[in-house]
């Protein structure tokens, strides 16, 4: 399948910063929970949560990553040219809407896929039927998720059919945790027990090649008992996680998000700022004008609310975000120029604009926030 590169212009003024040392001590701190022998899969969907996919690629195979799990085919052949030695698995279950050129792909190129129909089983086998190649195949099973896996009895059959097909193999089982991020994990130890019975059912735990996994980051860090074979880790690399008060090693935020002042605005008092007049300037202010608005996910709630770091002051966005514009208070920050860059989102967990606190404001989780990084934001390699 050839990959469609769609020109997409970069805004050299919008710059993401992305420390390579930040994602690499992030593994090797979620190695520590883990045993020596339990593979890795880095999750890097959703164009590496925001961040760039190939680029967040070429950083994390200098470490020790088996795999990179991506959301789709898509994905999986937009990188496939750069994992080196790291295998690729697609989480998105193969469907009959595949084409078969992207079944060809995956198993020409040795990318895993998870399956949850025989329907699909049936397809990918036809898909193949006139070459050598074998496509490795993820068993997804449900356990109480409730999203996309087949239920234990038909994944006792997937696998028996598996068998019967020359070109396909088991490659893996896993399953789905549904509240691995809450404080109270009752409900994750049931879905753990169910996993545990259906592999049991199937004496899965015994055979060597095939992987079995579940657990995301936070079952990462708070189940060891999820561990298995592999541990599927996404935003924990990214330096980000639900509870930071329990977190048990230190992870760095592996981004910075930065854009200039572009023009400098002297509001007089009882002067209206911005569509709708929601803030009026209840002294003379200083204003900056900043070029990111909602059209880059720099959301509307963040109108009147959010900060960005100037220097190494905070300033509060005044009036509404517009499309393209946001507005800044910095009449106490002394020096501010125009070309000047401003933190939009910090690599500090406890700054104002951290992905925390964006998280917090907009009501939404750190994954959000990330994956709604611009694409068109110059990516900075450090
Ligand atoms: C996204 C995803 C993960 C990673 O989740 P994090 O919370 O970012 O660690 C793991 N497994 C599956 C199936 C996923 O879809």
């Amino acid at each position: 399948m050839e990959l469609q590169v769609i020109n997409q212009y970069t805004r050299d003024d919008q710059k993401i910063h992305i420390y390579s040392q930040a994602f690499l001590n992030n593994l090797k701190a979620v190695k520590t929970l883990c045993k020596p022998e339990t593979k890795l899969c880095a999750v890097i969907k959703a164009n590496g949560y925001g961040h760039g996919i190939r680029e967040i690629v070429k950083i994390l195979k200098q470490g020790q990553v088996d795999f990179f799990a991506v959301a789709n085919v898509y994905e999986a052949a937009y990188i496939a040219d750069i994992v080196g030695e790291a295998k690729i698995l697609v989480l998105e279950p193969v469907h009959t809407s595949y084409s078969p050129e992207a079944v060809r792909l995956c198993a020409a190129k040795g990318i895993h896929c998870a399956i949850v129909d025989v329907e699909a089983l049936k397809f990918v086998q036809d898909c193949l039927k006139d070459s050598n190649d074998i496509l490795n195949v993820h068993i997804k099973v449900e356990t109480g998720m409730g999203r996309c896996g087949i239920d234990a009895k038909k994944a006792a059959q997937l696998i028996k059919k598996i068998q019967t097909l020359k070109n396909l193999r088991l490659a893996g089982v896993y399953t789905h945790f549904s509240t691995a991020a809450e404080k109270n994990l009752t409900y994750a130890e049931y879905q753990l027990q169910n996993f545990q019975t259906f592999l049991s059912s199937q004496s899965l735990l015994a055979c060597k090649d095939v992987i079995i996994h579940s657990a995301n980051s936070a079952a990462m860090l708070n189940m060891p008992q999820a561990h298995f074979d592999m541990v599927r880790c996404g935003i924990a690399l990214f330096g980000w996680v639900e509870h930071p008060d329990l977190l048990k090693i230190k992870l760095e935020p592996a981004m910075k998000f930065e854009v200039p002042v572009v023009q400098l605005n002297h509001y007089k008092k009882g002067q209206p700022i911005g569509y709708g007049r929601t803030f009026s300037a209840w002294r003379d202010i200083v204003g900056a004008i900043v070029p990111i608005g909602y059209a880059d996910n720099y959301w509307r709630v963040y109108s009147n609310n959010a900060f960005m770091k100037v220097g190494d002051k905070f300033a509060q966005v005044i009036g509404r975000v517009s499309m393209d514009k946001t507005i800044i208070d910095v009449t106490d920050i002394p020096d501010v120029k125009v070309g000047q860059y401003v933190t939009v989102i910090d690599n500090d967990p406890q700054s104002l604009c951290s992905v925390y606190r964006q998280a917090e404001m907009a009501d939404t989780i750190c994954h959000e926030v990330l994956t709604s990084l611009p694409a068109r934001a110059l990516r900075i390699i450090h």
